[in-house]
């Protein structure tokens, strides 16, 4: 076992005892109970209906762990070496596990052309940069962690890593994340920080996996694998319902159905697509 699974291990026996579970969102300490592993529980906060893990660890904590301790296979954490990276650049990553295809498309759908100035909040290391830059799109990074920040200077990017650096490059037409928002410490306010940064009219763009009751009852085994260590919360379509400033949304999934929905979505009502995925897509206009 590694160092930093104990430490998890060790916060989920002992975290627990005299703290009382407040939501990360909106500081509510009504919450439910929803799955367990080990000593860790899984809460649905009945205020604003976030699910987040319990106990879990301070925000100072979360930055840290993002800087050296995150660890996922594939290109989320491991660094290519020079060849790799010139190889998956002149592929413009097509065929990968990071190929922004599928965002790029919906972009179209929405009919955001090139030339819009889009920000790419938690970048990492910059593949979805490079993508949205080769499209034609005006591209602002923003991650938290520092040296995978550093890492997309190779890729010729300067991606942001202090909040207000972004907001003198506002406004934007686009805020996009890509399986951010179940990492962040408090992902209401990862929504509000996006959408204040955003043009009138603008687009605030998310996929993340989540935790609705649709899918985690249609698929509790692939639910109860969504969150722990490194998902300390996962959002739900009554979690977005609550913290979206108005109702010019659309929810639902990637999926052909839904782009076909999407493109007849008229950008000002509340539409609800297919929700049984374990990956749920929010389109917000401002
Ligand atoms: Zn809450």
């Amino acid at each position: 076992m590694q160092l930093e699974q104990l430490m998890y291990f060790i916060q989920g026996f002992a975290g627990g005892f005299g703290t009382k579970p407040v939501c990360p969102s909106c500081a509510s300490q009504q919450a439910e109970g929803i799955d367990r592993k080990y000593f860790h529980q899984l809460l649905r906060c009945t205020n604003c209906g976030l699910l987040f893990r319990f106990p879990r660890e301070t925000e100072r904590d979360m930055v840290r762990f993002y800087q050296t301790g995150y660890q996922q296979s594939g290109l989320t954490t491991d660094l290519p070496d020079d060849e790799t990276l010139a190889t998956l650049m002149t592929s413009n990553f097509v065929g990968t596990a990071k190929d922004f295809t599928r965002f790029i498309d919906l972009f179209g759908v929405l009919s955001i052309a090139p030339g819009a100035r889009v920000l790419d909040f938690g970048a990492n290391w910059g593949y979805g940069m490079h993508q949205f830059q080769n499209a034609g799109f005006s591209v602002t990074g923003f991650e938290v962690s520092v040296p995978r920040a550093a890492f997309g200077e190779k890729l010729g990017l300067k991606i942001h890593t202090i909040w207000s650096n972004v907001v003198s490059a506002s406004p934007f037409d686009v805020a996009f994340s890509a399986h951010v928002l179940e990492h962040t410490p408090d992902p209401a306010e990862a929504i509000k920080r996006q959408i204040s940064v955003l043009k009138p009219g603008g687009y605030l763009i998310a996929v993340f996996p989540h935790g609705s009751p649709i899918y985690r009852d249609s698929d509790f085994e692939g639910f109860h694998k969504l969150w722990g260590r490194v998902h300390p919360v996962l959002p739900t379509v009554e979690f977005l319902t609550n913290t979206l400033p108005s109702s010019n949304c659309f929810i639902g999934a990637l999926t052909d159905a839904d782009l076909k929905r999407i493109a007849s979505w008229n950008g000002t009502s509340k539409f609800i697509g297919d929700t049984t995925r374990s990956e749920l897509l929010v389109v917000f206009r401002a």
